[in-house]
């Protein structure tokens, strides 16, 4: 169980142009302290503590202190914190702190790993911060995960190739990618409005998070929620981009039909073919609205199933008396 404790904004230099973390405007220390007391209210089992939002590392010191302290009231119930972070600035006073508090897992964001991208968004910190970060903060002892983007501004297929590249070279505990939106209020939904911002096709960025998705897992890198969950957006501000409530079964369900068309070619053109699946991979074969069933049948194929598999994402296609047996590297 994770107990989170939203920043929001709280760290940030400046704003990234696709940011606005809703109208929580009170984040003072009052504010803070009065919402990690509501967040405790009533609660006697042991938990994690999450604290996102914001930019951690951009905390001054003694105000990251003041609210760690905040939680004394509750040390008895936590068994560590986590967060999420820009890697920079990476401060030896903060990551005392970080230690000292009991912080054991860090997720550090790099949207891309080009830098000209990085500029645009105002990240403020290059790649080579990330690496930096990443290396001393794995020395120190922190389990590490990292969170991309997609659907950026600029970027291209040899983006996407990078931060693939990175992510393997890296090893992150997991990871998780979120499709850019465009949010109201932000210097991005100017660009947007104003014609400058183009979003790519909602099927290619898709295909972009399923291709990170699937080498992280045939990497043995674990994948965490793909996609903003309701915690980090005002639905009520999505003005365009690439918002889909059910984005992580989109990217689950494309990965798993490609998977299936792998293997189809080993049957010729066959009519009909029946997959035996795990029963819990029925909604991915199915796809979203039943859209890979809608695939399928636009070259011909009528699709049954047979839920007698044994593992998820293992499946074995058979039509007429031959079977070819698959894998979907989903989760
Ligand atoms: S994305 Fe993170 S660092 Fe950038 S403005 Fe938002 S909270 Fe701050």
């Amino acid at each position: 169980m994770v107990v989170p404790v939203f920043l929001p904004h709280l760290g940030c230099a400046g704003r990234c142009i696709y940011c606005h973390q809703g109208y929580i405007t009170d984040a003072g220390d009052a504010g803070i302290q009065t919402r990690i007391d509501a967040a405790f209210a009533g609660r006697t089992e042991p938990c994690d503590v999450g604290l996102f939002g914001g930019n951690i590392f951009g905390i001054a010191p003694d105000v990251l202190a003041r609210i760690f302290s905040f939680f004394e009231p509750y040390r008895t119930l936590i068994r560590t914190f986590r967060l999420s972070t820009k890697p920079v600035p990476l401060r030896d006073e903060t990551i005392a702190l970080l230690k000292k508090n009991g912080v054991g897992l860090i997720e550090l964001g790099i949207p891309t790993f080009n830098h000209t991208i990085l500029a645009a968004l105002n990240r403020a910190h290059t790649g080579e911060d990330l690496f930096r970060a990443y290396g001393r903060l794995k020395n120190e002892g922190f389990t590490l995960a990292l969170q991309f983007m997609v659907g950026l501004p600029g970027e291209t297929e040899a983006d996407i190739d990078e931060t693939i590249r990175n992510m393997v070279l890296l090893q992150p505990a997991y990871i998780r990618i979120y499709p850019l939106v465009v949010l109201e209020n932000t210097p991005l939904y100017s660009l947007y409005r104003s014609g400058t911002f183009v979003p790519a096709d909602f099927d290619d960025v898709l295909d972009r998070a399923c291709r990170i998705y699937v080498n992280a897992v045939q990497n043995g890198i674990g994948v965490a929620n793909v996609g903003l969950t309701d915690n980090e957006l005002v639905r009520d501000m999505i003005a365009g981009g690439f918002y889909h409530p059910a984005y992580g079964f989109l990217v689950q369900s494309r990965i798993f039909i490609k998977a299936i068309e792998e293997v189809l070619p080993q049957f010729g053109s066959p009519a009909e073919i029946t997959v035996i699946i795990h029963k819990n991979d029925v909604p991915l074969l199915v796809g979203h609205k039943r859209e890979n069933i809608r695939r399928l049948a636009a070259r011909g194929i009528a699709v049954s199933w047979d839920v007698s598999g044994k593992e998820r994402g293992k499946f074995a296609i058979m039509s007429g008396a031959k079977i070819v047996a698959g894998c979907a590297s989903i989760a």
